[in-house]
């Protein structure tokens, strides 16, 4: 794919959503941080039916460290591996406390020392939180960029260095929103919706016309 057409699809989805956001309910780093922990193979919806219970009643690491593990357990039950993700929490909480000073740190290194927080997850926290251009790759831009060729690769840390080098510079702090959001909902994984796309004259998906 070539640079123009990389810069029109991403001028098509500024037009269409010029401030996207994640879909997880947050109000500041640390909120957000433990909703992605809780996000691992996990809807949104299913994390922020949580959250909203916990957070008005826990929302700093003290607080959730004050809970326990079990306490914690019981505002997040409904989420898959909730077991290994209240370990991982707690965790986090403590050594935010004992060496962040209860704050998020905002860097890489510091981010993926944190139990339960993998490359993936302090991306979307350098990203969301911080306001630096990072992607984070889940299912859904792995699919996108690979289908529609902006963005080929084998695996997600291909992809990932592949998008921060091809994604036209202007683009770079929002184009992980739009790439999942278009995965989520247009570029689903069965029958992607070609015939609703508004990139569609601009993908390179060999299949396309087969989902018109
Ligand atoms: S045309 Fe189809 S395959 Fe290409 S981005 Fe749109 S939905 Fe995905």
């Amino acid at each position: 794919m070539n640079k123009e057409k990389r810069i029109e699809i991403f001028s098509r989805f500024r037009d269409a959503n010029p401030k996207p956001e994640t879909e997880l309910n947050y109000s500041n780093p640390f909120e957000l941080l433990i909703a992605v922990i809780l996000s691992a193979q996990a809807t949104d919806v299913g994390v922020n039916k949580a959250t909203d219970k916990l957070y008005p009643v826990a929302n700093t690491p003290e607080a959730i460290l004050a809970l326990g593990v079990d306490g914690l357990k019981e505002y997040i039950k409904t989420i898959g591996l909730f077991n290994t993700k209240a370990e991982n929490v707690i965790k986090t909480c403590r050594i935010l406390v004992e060496k962040h000073n209860s704050v998020v740190p905002d860097n890489r290194e510091d981010l993926e020392a944190l139990p339960g927080v993998g490359r993936k997850t302090a991306n979307v926290v350098l990203n969301t939180a911080f306001g630096q251009p990072a992607m984070a790759v889940d299912t859904h831009i792995f699919r996108v960029s690979n289908r529609t060729g902006i963005a080929p690769g084998k695996n997600v840390l291909e992809v990932e260095k592949r998008l921060m080098r091809l994604v036209p510079k202007e683009f770079l702090l929002d184009a992980h929103h739009w790439l999942i959001l278009h995965g989520r909902y247009t570029c689903v994984a069965r029958k992607p919706r070609c015939g609703a796309c508004i990139i569609e004259d601009l993908c390179e998906f060999k299949d396309k016309n087969d989902y018109q």
